[in-house]
């Protein structure tokens, strides 16, 4: 066995842990972030900088998460961390419109040509969840048709096959959700037209919406397969239904204008969050501007938030997407490619059966012969084998995401030192995948 230059205790996390445990269920504030999934202690963070992250225990991390998506420029980028200084310099929070958040609109409205009216949230769930029910005002229709193995934030009634934590947990639903609540979502299989268009034909006039990741990262990257977003989009068209593209994940990440930018699919909604906050709670939906026109108080669907377009966040949101042009694209694509790459020899030559897929620079390995389109495929895959390759990584100062149905991230931010610290780092880490055994 290789000797790993960091020991895998991290007792001030572990502290940390401990006292987090007695006040906060589980110990965190999101679930995928205990590594339950992978075992031992989650690593209390207490800086970032650049591509890296240091803890409790003062240990430096190569980060590949950069915070599930949103540290797109890397960590405390100087611009963004003034941007954000002047802001709360002149106050935090006003609860009155203010000029940050029309700027914000503006910059995404100039982005993403399917986006005519925007409005501004906190989170993902938020924007999500405020979607579903404009389509349903608009279209006065009760049914969403969702993919298993998408995640959409844990709005009710679109926990049903849910990706993200609830594939790490395998949970197949949630108590607390009500039959009433879930009973108007369909679950379909992921990239499966024929399974869409057998549900408009069992469901006629009842479906307000398809929602969908616009290019799946919650049950590890499943791309959609050609012609499966104009399929659905088609479909939508058709039948009278809208076409729900969240963005959350890959909006402002995978191109200037996200994956529609790639795609050219044009939705009649679509979520954001993550990079547009620039490291704070803010995120949005937008769309056809009469759809959006529906929306209190220009018209009946009620939808509101106390904080909803904070000067802080928006400041923070727009300074990161005005250092995202072209460049700074290719940049995040080149390291992708770069890492994926390395990871990929690493495995081949421990002989372990592996598929690594992306979606622009977003990507993450499988370990599976097969391709994965779906979220059985996903969860076919020998789970087993990233928990040892993860906490390898972790061990020699790599953070992984801690399950192997998330997506990985980098960011412009990640130089050749920080590459050249994951390329020492895989040897060992793909031997101990090669070496791994089902418990
Ligand atoms: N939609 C997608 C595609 C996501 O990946 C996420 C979060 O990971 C969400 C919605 C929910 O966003 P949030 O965690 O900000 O509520």
């Amino acid at each position: 066995m290789t000797e790993l230059p960091y020991p895998y205790e991290a007792p001030a996390s572990q502290s940390l842990f401990d006292r987090a445990a007695v006040v906060t269920p589980g110990g965190v504030n999101s679930p995928v972030r205990a590594f339950r999934a992978v075992g031992g202690t989650p690593r209390f963070m207490v800086s970032g900088n650049g591509p890296y992250l240091t803890d409790a225990d003062g240990r430096e991390y190569v980060d590949l998460v950069c915070s599930w998506g949103p540290m797109i420029l890397g960590h405390s980028q100087p611009d963004v961390i003034a941007a954000i200084q002047d802001a709360v310099s002149r106050g935090t929070s006003f609860g009155t419109p203010g000029e940050g958040e029309v700027t914000l609109a503006e910059e995404i409205v100039a982005r993403v040509e399917p986006v005519e009216q925007v409005r501004l949230v906190s989170s993902g769930t938020e924007a999500t969840m405020s979607a579903i029910r404009l389509a349903r005002g608009f279209t006065r229709r009760a049914k969403v048709i969702k993919f298993a193995g998408c995640y959409h934030g844990h709005v009710d009634s679109l926990l049903a096959a849910a990706g993200s934590g609830l594939a790490t947990f395998a949970l197949p639903d949630t108590p607390g959700v009500t039959g009433a609540q879930a009973g108007d979502t369909i679950v379909l299989p992921y990239n499966d037209l024929e399974a869409v268009h057998a549900a408009f034909h069992a469901h006629p006039g009842e479906i307000a919406c398809v929602i969908t990741e616009a290019s799946p990262g919650n049950m590890g990257v499943v791309p959609p397969r050609p012609g499966f977003n104009q399929g659905l989009k088609d479909a939508c068209a058709k039948n009278g239904a809208l076409f729900v593209s969240d963005e959350v994940m890959t909006g402002f990440r995978t191109s200037k204008a996200g994956w529609y930018g790639i795609d050219g699919v044009k939705p009649d909604l679509m979520t954001f969050g993550k990079v547009m906050g620039g490291g704070f709670p803010a995120a949005a939906f937008g769309g056809r501007a009469d759809v959006m026109g529906h929306l209190a108080p220009a018209g009946p669907v009620y939808q509101a938030g106390t904080l909803s377009g904070n000067p802080v966040a928006t400041a923070a949101g727009l300074a990161q997407l005005r250092l995202l042009d072209d460049a700074a694209y290719e940049k995040i694509d080149a390291v992708s490619e770069q890492i994926r790459t390395l990871v990929t020899d690493a495995l081949s030559k421990e002989g372990v059966a592996h598929r690594l897929q992306n979606a622009s620079s977003m990507f993450s390995v499988f370990f599976t012969g097969r391709e994965v389109r779906d979220y059985d495929d996903a969860k076919a895959q020998e789970s087993f084998r990233y928990t040892a390759f993860f906490q390898s990584m972790l061990a020699q100062g790599v953070y992984l995401p801690p399950s192997s149905f998330e997506s990985w991230f980098v960011s412009t931010a990640h130089d050749d030192r920080a590459i050249q610290r994951i390329a020492d780092a895989l040897p060992a880490a793909a031997r101990a995948a090669a070496e791994a055994a089902a418990a």
